[in-house]
């Protein structure tokens, strides 16, 4: 008898999934705000999935920690404390504490669930959540950034697609708070989808923050498993320039997307990205 085969589906649009084979669902949970499964994939390895939508993978994870993190903590020229808002699997931490001018690494995550299926389920990716450096605040990242002033050289924001509690990293509002919460030279990175797919959230995000922050810049990474692959982050920052800090001064750390020739490759956009912010 032909044995069973298990697939897993993201409808990544209305009219296309993304299906993985899967060997094991390792942990499914109904928390207060999604629906958290943890998946053992032939292709990816472990996959962690909220709300049906892929967040990480051990295989290609890489990816996305590395340039939503190493990118603004090079372009900062002395990052001592840095936020995570989102980023419950605990990846964007680990990236951050590779930083050893960093003192304190705070993870503002709404949803202590995810953190907990991640440090059981996944601690190649949540490693560094235990670490003395960091801190874990279990609340809504749009009420605590709104509530503190001043505080961060860097903020990154880990946020689900924009659904649910995660629309609200999305407006305006949160990234004045966020301009607000960050010192007089801090900067801040949002991870902001997929540019074929999300155009119009692109430039809506693009054109919030630029009249917000004095310098807005985009660049873009590769993802294998999220929508299109291709990927974009959106940096708003009060003083340093990604583009004009001196890349031979970039420290050698261990990585495997980012090195110093990249940072500054990663802005250079194709024509049809440059035309979505213009
Ligand atoms: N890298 C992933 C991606 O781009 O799809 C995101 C990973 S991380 C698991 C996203 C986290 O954001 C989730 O754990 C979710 O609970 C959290 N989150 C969503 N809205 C939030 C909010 N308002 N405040 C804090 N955390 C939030």
């Amino acid at each position: 008898m032909a044995e069973m085969e298990l697939w897993f589906t993201e409808q990544q649009t209305p009219d296309l999934g993304f299906t993985c084979k899967i060997t094991k669902t390792i942990y499914t949970a109904k928390t207060k705000y999604q629906d958290l499964a943890i998946l053992e994939t032939k292709q990816f390895g472990k996959m962690l999935v909220l709300d049906g939508a892929v967040q990480t993978t051990i295989v290609d994870e890489f990816c996305y920690h590395e340039l939503i993190a190493h990118v603004p903590l090079f372009t900062h020229p002395n990052p001592k404390k840095v936020a995570v808002i989102g980023g419950g699997d605990g990846g964007v931490i680990r990236e951050i504490l590779k930083h050893e001018e960093v003192e304190k690494a705070y993870l503002i995550e709404i949803d202590q669930e995810v953190i907990e299926a991640s440090k059981k389920y996944l601690p190649e990716i949540s490693c560094a959540l235990d670490d003395k450096r960091a801190e874990v605040i279990i609340t809504d990242g749009i009420k605590f950034v709104s509530e503190n002033k001043n505080m961060f050289d860097v903020i990154i924001v880990d946020s689900t697609d924009p659904v649910g509690p995660a629309v609200g990293l999305f407006e305006s509002n949160f990234y004045q708070a966020v301009y607000e919460c960050l010192k007089e030279d801090g900067l801040f990175v949002a991870q902001t989808e997929s540019p074929f797919y999300d155009q119009d959230l692109i430039r809506n995000v693009f054109h919030s923050i630029k009249s917000i922050f004095p310098i807005t810049r985009l660049y873009l990474g590769f993802i294998p498993t999220y929508p299109s692959g291709l990927w974009s982050f959106t940096m708003g920052s009060k003083k340093y320039d990604p583009l004009e800090i001196d890349v031979s001064k970039i420290k050698r750390i261990d990585t495997r997307y980012y090195n110093p020739e990249l940072h500054k490759a990663l802005f250079a956009l194709p024509t049809f990205v440059q035309k979505i912010i213009e």
